[in-house]
């Protein structure tokens, strides 16, 4: 659901983005409602989503006591999705877009200027070489990723930048039977334990989809991630 207190912000997001859709090409989205929805409410299904943290807390409502304050990486944000939206719905968390097209973190610098958000920081890199990068490792509560690659793949991006216990989350469509079969050694090997699998129904066209949670218990090895292009390549099997 969108939260009502934020709705003017994201209409005026999906505005500001559908501008600078015309001009780079960052989403097949093109139209006001398609855009609104295969962008904005796709990335706001996580709010709805019982994900957990620490000692059982919601991860992404207001917590008993206070707002929760958490460290977020989107890993490959392309135009800025999920990482705008959960920008403007969770003010009091620090977010960070990382993708490696330099034009595309442009743009989202620009988006993110025009809405004043200051939550948001941006960088443009390869997730195999920042991963590596002590300023990033381990660092993050909660990654992000939609539409990047295959669960194998993204898992080895993804593991290095999530603390002990954090939690790491893929937006996928629903047949990935396959695709999750074929990340079971990259699940072992990285200790990322699939703890959930959050089914959600957008309006037609885009219809049911879902949210892979996982949680990863021990540090990474440090063998990963392997150098730019291996995790694709030759994903872990
Ligand atoms: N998350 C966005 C964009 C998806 S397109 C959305 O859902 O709309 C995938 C993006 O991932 C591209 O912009 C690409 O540049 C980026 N990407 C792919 N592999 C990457 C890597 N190894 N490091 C950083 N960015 C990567």
């Amino acid at each position: 659901m969108i939260p009502s207190e934020h709705e003017s912000k994201l209409r005026r997001l999906n505005q500001i983005f559908l501008e600078e859709n015309q001009k780079l090409n960052l989403s097949a989205f093109r139209e006001e409602e398609q855009s609104w929805v295969g962008n904005i409410e796709d990335s706001l299904s996580i709010l709805d989503s019982p994900l957990l943290l620490g000692e059982g807390k919601p991860v992404l409502s207001e917590a008993e006591g206070g707002v929760r304050s958490l460290k977020i990486l989107d890993l490959g944000t392309g135009g800025g999705f999920p990482l705008l939206p959960l920008a403007i719905c969770q003010p009091e968390s620090k977010l960070t877009g990382l993708d490696s097209t330099n034009k595309k973190i442009s743009a989202v610098e620009r988006i993110t200027k025009e809405l004043s958000l200051t939550n948001v920081d941006l960088i443009s890199g390869r997730a195999e070489e920042l991963g590596r990068d002590p300023e990033h490792r381990e660092q993050y509560d909660l990654i992000l990723s939609r539409a990047v690659a295959g669960t194998n793949t993204l898992l080895e991006l993804c593991a290095p930048f999530a603390k002990v216990k954090g939690k790491i989350v893929f937006w996928k469509s629903m047949k990935i039977d396959k695709e999750l079969e074929d990340s079971l050694m990259a699940r072992a090997e990285l200790t990322c334990h699939l703890i959930d699998q959050y089914e959600y129904e957008l309006p037609e066209p885009f219809g049911k989809r879902q949210l892979l949670v996982f949680e990863k218990t021990s540090p990474t090895p440090d063998k990963y991630p392997r150098k730019i292009g291996e995790p694709k390549k030759k994903p872990i099997t």
